[in-house]
């Protein structure tokens, strides 16, 4: 792709008027319903071996080869993907030996193609050659849980995160039966520490059912969260979309999404397509599929919300990160 065009696509101008055209064209013909946002899982491998956990179990540890990275990335490009999210197992591990190509390689491509490029992860591995515009990490509680859940690992990525802090970080915790209670206290603690937090709700994914809040405990938390983020703590979510989550009874957009299997099979829809047998919307927990559904019925508060993450500058935080 030539630099000028790269240059272009980086403009916030140019990026405010695709996304109104986009939005125009969308609600003028269904054939203009593309995905936005994709997430890709570049592979099943995993250092860790969290509880609730599919992937590090997954026999066939699939990753993409480097010419299959290179081919989907320029079909999502040519399906209207502006935002790429890097998801595993863990992101970080990946390569391709053979064409000796690292995750590096695949966030300097992906710059090429998309508005914006960030990697999910669980935060335990050097961050520091990382240069994506956002890095995501998954953290579920306070040290206890957290190494409960995910071994003990806590510590590490505390200190990777002071070690990293110039880098726009932001905390995603996925809130259960487990680490419910935890989350508020977490909040607190990582306030001056990262770019900002948001959550998101456990899917009762079969087997593991036991693990969702019931409407009340869900009620309850996100209540305090809205409490929280009303004084100045730095919840990234729109208190729109977390009011939201307490029945699901929001309209999902669900063709602004997409997301691609390291064996190469891109799911356009909602991110349970082909995962589960049954959908069940009432159970809902992907709260980012909530705030760019809202987003696009033109809501504010998440159109604010996905305005400070994606575009926000690391000192536009409301508690910019510092050090420890
Ligand atoms: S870090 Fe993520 S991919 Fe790895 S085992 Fe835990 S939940 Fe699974
Ligand atoms: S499960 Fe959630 S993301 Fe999927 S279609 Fe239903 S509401 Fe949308």
């Amino acid at each position: 792709m030539k630099k000028s065009a790269v240059k272009l696509k980086k403009s916030k101008f140019y990026q405010v008027y695709y996304l109104f055209l986009f939005w125009i064209r969308s609600r003028l013909s269904k054939k203009f319903k593309k995905p936005l946002l994709a997430g890709i899982k570049l592979t099943n491998r995993c250092n860790l071996k969290c509880l609730h956990c599919p992937f590090w179990k997954n026999e066939k540890k699939q990753s993409l080869s480097w010419d299959e990275v290179k081919r989907t990335l320029k079909k999502l490009y040519e399906d209207g993907v502006k935002i790429a999210i890097f998801e595993g197992g863990e992101p970080l591990l990946w390569k391709d030996n053979k064409a000796n190509k690292n995750i590096n390689d695949v966030i300097n491509l992906s710059k090429t193609y998309f508005f914006s490029t960030a990697i999910t992860t669980n935060g335990t591995l050097d961050l520091s050659a990382i240069d994506s515009d956002i890095i995501f990490i998954s953290l579920d509680g306070l040290k206890e849980t957290q190494n409960k859940i995910r071994g003990n690992v806590f510590d590490l990525i505390m200190k990777n995160i002071k070690n990293n802090g110039t880098k726009k970080i932001i905390i995603n915790i996925t809130i259960s039966k487990i680490n419910f209670k935890d989350v508020t206290a977490l909040i607190k603690f990582l306030q001056d520490k990262v770019y900002g937090i948001t959550v998101q709700f456990f899917y009762p994914y079969e087997g593991i059912e036991d693990l969702r809040l019931s409407v009340k405990e869900k009620e309850e938390i996100i209540n305090k969260i809205i409490e929280l983020k009303n004084r100045k703590f730095n919840i990234l979510d729109s208190e729109t979309a977390l009011k939201k989550m307490i029945n699901n009874d929001w309209k999902c957009e669900d063709y602004l999404v997409a997301s691609v299997d390291p064996d190469g099979t891109i799911n356009y829809g909602c991110y349970l397509k082909n995962r589960v047998k049954n959908i069940s919307c009432k159970n809902c927990g992907f709260l980012a599929h909530c705030e760019i559904s809202l987003s696009f019925q033109l809501n504010l508060n998440a159109l604010i919300s996905a305005k400070t993450i994606f575009w926000g500058k690391i000192s536009s935080s409301p508690n910019p990160a510092k050090t420890f």
